[in-house]
């Protein structure tokens, strides 16, 4: 970064700090990651030039042929990696992904089933203060209130009730395997369309570990930066039949023109996404969120559902007598980020809670084993339960010491 720092040192020491905040803490964000440094080259290139509105090969602007080379090889790899028949690489954001699948698909005032935001869902899936919610008829449907899981019999009922057009599956908070296929079913018996939102386990689903959405949905939407390690960003795989809708409701429907240099890191992703390397490593994601759930139980701490299949847990730290914001910040005080969350049923305001959601895909890149989710687990003790900071601290200092985070990105010069 030697130009910005020569430039604009104001902004440079900002950056300077973040790269310090992520290198000396313990990221237990469930929906971040650290993307490997050839994400970052095509994130910082000048492909951020372009100008590319339409689609490979059917541009609105000159001089396009190289990035239709990029976006092309984008989309060939997102449908090889996870054997779709149609890509649309473009969305900026999950949310626009989920946007412009809504836009394809409905009219304002249809009836669509989403997961509720309080119980797992994402805001795109029909929160009042979400477009989705204000445009279209949105009706919630949860978890069991016992088992805290999706309770597929209660979903069948309900949609055969609402007769909705569309039904968006897929979660923010939702610790277990999510029966796709047994949705899709119940969907297209009941005439209803069917879309999963996979941001979140997307890496999990390209490394084989989560059944795929992709055979048995219409639209499949994720984001591309949380277990799937690349660049933020958004990303639409469909069936043939729709792959003209979505893409016309992507550009010029929702969107401008494309992120080249983001189209371009997306393909990079998509390509270390398919290693042995990146399989090892959702496996290891997967081995610490489970051992990870298992030793704050053992520590006093209440799981919801009791585990995890995936890479996140809801950690109900009402058990322990706090809630979820007082957790989150009392976790911050001593390094460690996650982020306050209702829990399913939660008594307590969105802005209070009474969870925390913990997720292991950061620590993982950056090395972290079951060991270390044990260690992870005594700093939870420590700070939450015997309000011992120091000791924490210590300990959140031994494991970023031992895990560098980029140890030549930046310099303290
Ligand atoms: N869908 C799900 C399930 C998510 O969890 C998120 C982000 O947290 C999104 C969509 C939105 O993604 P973005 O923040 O890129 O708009």
């Amino acid at each position: 970064y030697e130009n910005v720092k020569k430039t604009d040192p104001a902004v440079y020491d900002i950056m300077r700090k973040e790269w310090h905040r992520q290198q000396d803490g313990l990221e237990l964000i469930a929906s971040e990651n650290f993307v490997s440094e050839s994400v970052m080259d095509c994130m910082g290139s000048h492909l951020t030039n372009k100008y590319a509105e339409g689609l490979p090969g059917a541009r609105y602007y000159g001089g396009c042929q190289f990035v239709d080379e990029i976006e092309q090889l984008a989309i060939d790899r997102a449908c090889e990696l996870f054997g779709a028949e149609h890509a649309n690489v473009q969305p900026h954001s999950g949310a626009q992904a989920n946007t412009a699948v809504y836009l394809a698909l409905l009219q304002p005032g249809d009836t669509v089933m989403g997961m509720a935001l309080d119980q797992g869902g994402h805001l795109t899936h029909g929160s009042k203060v979400n477009l989705s919610g204000k445009l279209y008829n949105f009706v919630p449907y949860g978890v069991d209130k016992t088992t805290e899981l999706i309770d597929y019999d209660a979903f069948e009922a309900q949609v055969k009730e609402v007769k909705p057009k569309l039904v968006v599956a897929g979660a923010s908070a939702y610790p277990r395997i999510i029966d796709f296929e047994r949705m899709a079913k119940i969907c297209h018996d009941n005439g209803a369309l069917y879309m999963v939102d996979m941001a979140h386990i997307a890496g999990l689903v390209a490394a084989g570990l989560h059944p795929s959405p992709v055979p048995v949905a219409d639209i499949v939407t994720t984001t591309t930066h949380k277990t799937l390690r690349g660049p933020r960003g958004g990303l639409i795989l469909c069936k043939n039949e729709f792959a003209k809708a979505i893409d016309k409701a992507v550009f010029p429907g929702t969107q401008g023109g494309p992120l080249m240099h983001t189209i371009a890191a997306k393909a990079v992703c998509f390509k270390e996404a398919m290693t042995d390397d990146f399989i090892a490593y959702q496996k290891q994601i997967v081995k610490n969120a489970a051992v990870l759930a298992d030793e704050l139980a053992k520590r006093g701490f209440r799981i919801v559902s009791g585990g995890t299949d995936n890479h996140l847990m809801l950690v109900d730290v009402s058990a322990v007598g706090m809630t979820g914001k007082e957790a989150d910040e009392t976790l911050e005080s001593v390094g460690i980020t996650a982020n306050k969350n209702t829990i399913p049923y939660d008594t307590q305001k969105p802005f209070i809670a009474s969870g925390v959601r913990v997720g292991t895909p950061a620590v993982t890149t950056r090395g972290l084993v079951e060991d270390d989710m044990r260690v992870i687990a005594d700093i939870f003790e420590d700070a939450l339960i015997k309000k011992d900071s120091d000791a924490a601290k210590a300990k959140v200092k031994a494991l970023t010491d031992k895990y560098p985070l980029y140890p030549d990105l930046m310099s303290d010069d």
